[in-house]
């Protein structure tokens, strides 16, 4: 993708100028990292410009010296993937004396520093009945329809913001006068703030403030609209504004937001859906109505979300098994591809196990097949993400990193399309058939192509005013030339 301009600078120098060699005096690293080192491979293709592989386990490796963080930082680069350091207020000392080896390991080896901020976001609703609704005899209350946190009035958070902001000031301090500057910073921010789902719309229509503050709350739309607007700002003002005001060129960003064609595909696992809520039905599928959030958030990177939902599985018919994760998942990637603008990069979420699977989940909903998750890693890839974040916990993370992994590193290959290519398809089949994706440059496009029925035809395909024949390529990526 075009998409050079955010990070074309520092990272450039690092893969050339470290190979760094594990001796005798070799350091015990902390599991999570030796689980990363055990499933990735040094790089065949160099990194050159792309943003590195994010990896839930190649995070917070402990307090090393510098000797070993830059060793550690070094070693991971060469395997593609960034090592990342997470800011906890709550532990603010510790969290420094861990993060700095590492921020000035990376800004030694020329590769970006990375935070992980989630825990400074937390909490806007921190139970101070100050932020409940209100009813109409002027007593509080909470919406407790998004599992245990107790979520409360969305017009009531201003007050909250210094506070917030605060808990992100020592540590941009600490970096800036430590001459490190942030290059990646993410946070899971999720059940906190105002969210116009599950039941906050009952709720807030029971609120005498709510009533006020929204002019025609019986109309959803205008109730999402103001509730995300409030969601962007809290973003905005108390998490983006003051970081990128100490390092500009910053990729910020949160966990699921990213620009969108006006519809979310998938839920969080503590989401679901009310009747009343406007939504584009596919199958059993309801796709909500999605507010354009990313824009107002001010964050300088899209983090959209591919996962296997266990509720996606039955929403579709399919009876290819792999087709009903991947047709969802698509439609995700196709999604945030198409609607996000070249400039901003796409780091997206990805997991692979079946997830928020019930206790007692449904024998008959079948685990994604290996193969067809990673030819759905390949497809986002030639449809404009730019790279991936993958999230596990430590039982999964072997076969979750050693899946992404290789397709990240064999991609490089294509280092010039991925960098420079448009996509030239959004297209998801309405049922298992022939998936194409691609990334053109001049007269090249470099194409996958991936079978659900097992055609071996070649499919013609419109690129631009143009037509290009695919054949079938099993397995492979191919450059065509269009004539
Ligand atoms: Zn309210």
């Amino acid at each position: 993708m075009k998409r050079t301009l955010l990070y074309g600078g520092a990272v450039m120098a690092a893969t050339a100028l470290f190979s760094v060699s594990f001796s005798a005096e070799t350091p015990k690293w902390p599991q999570n990292i030796q689980t990363v080192l055990d499933n990735t491979k040094p790089l065949e293709f160099s990194r050159g410009k792309r943003l590195p592989l994010y990896l839930w386990p190649a995070m917070d490796p402990g307090t090393l010296s510098d000797t070993d963080a830059e060793a550690l930082v070094g070693e991971l680069d060469r395997r593609g993937v960034g090592l990342v350091c997470s800011w906890s207020p709550e532990s603010k000392g510790k969290s420094l004396e861990q993060a700095l080896p590492i921020a000035r390991a990376q800004k030694k080896l020329g590769v970006k520093v990375n935070v992980h901020a989630s825990s400074c976001m937390n909490s806007f609703f921190n139970g101070d009945e100050k932020t409940a609704h209100i009813d109409k005899d002027g007593k509080p209350f909470w919406d407790d329809s998004f599992g245990g946190g107790k979520m409360g009035c969305p017009f009531t958070l201003d007050f909250r913001k210094d506070s917030i902001k605060e808990r992100f000031t020592p540590f941009i301090k600490a970096y800036k006068d430590a001459g490190l500057y942030v290059g990646f910073i993410f946070t899971d921010w999720e059940i906190d703030g105002p969210i116009e789902f599950n039941k906050a719309w009952e709720f807030s229509r029971k609120c005498t403030r709510c009533r006020e503050n929204v002019k025609n709350i019986d109309d959803f739309a205008e109730f999402q609209k103001d509730l995300r607007i409030i969601r962007s700002e809290l973003q905005h003002d108390c998490y983006a504004q003051p970081v990128l005001n100490a390092f500009p060129q910053a990729l910020v960003g949160n966990y699921a937001v990213y620009p969108n064609d006006g519809y979310r595909y998938w839920y969080d696992w503590f989401e679901y859906y009310v009747d009343g809520q406007p939504c584009k039905t596919d199958q059993k599928a309801k796709y909500r109505k999605w507010y354009q959030d990313f824009p107002l958030t001010g964050f300088t990177f899209a983090m959209p979300v591919f996962y296997t939902w266990y509720r996606t599985y039955d929403w579709y018919d399919f009876t290819k098994n792999d087709y009903r994760w991947f047709y969802n998942m698509l439609l995700n990637a196709s999604n945030a591809g198409k609607s996000t603008p070249a400039d901003i990069p796409i780091i997206s979420f990805v997991h692979w196990h079946t997830t928020g699977a019930p206790k007692k989940s449904d024998a008959k909903v079948a685990q994604m097949s290996e193969w067809a998750y990673q030819e759905f890693l390949w497809h986002a890839l030639l449809r404009g993400i730019d790279t991936f974040f993958v999230w596990c916990g430590s039982k999964n993370a072997n076969p979750e990193v050693s899946l992404v992994a290789p397709v990240y590193a064999a991609a490089q290959e294509y280092g010039d399309f991925l960098e420079k290519g448009t996509p030239i398809s959004f297209e998801v089949p309405a049922k298992p058939g022939t998936v194409i994706s691609g990334l053109k440059i001049g007269n090249k496009v470099l194409v996958r192509r991936t079978d659900f029925d097992g055609s071996q035809k070649p499919v013609e395909i419109a690129v631009g005013n143009k037509k290009i024949v695919v054949p079938a390529m099993p397995g492979k990526c191919r450059i065509l030339k269009i004539k």
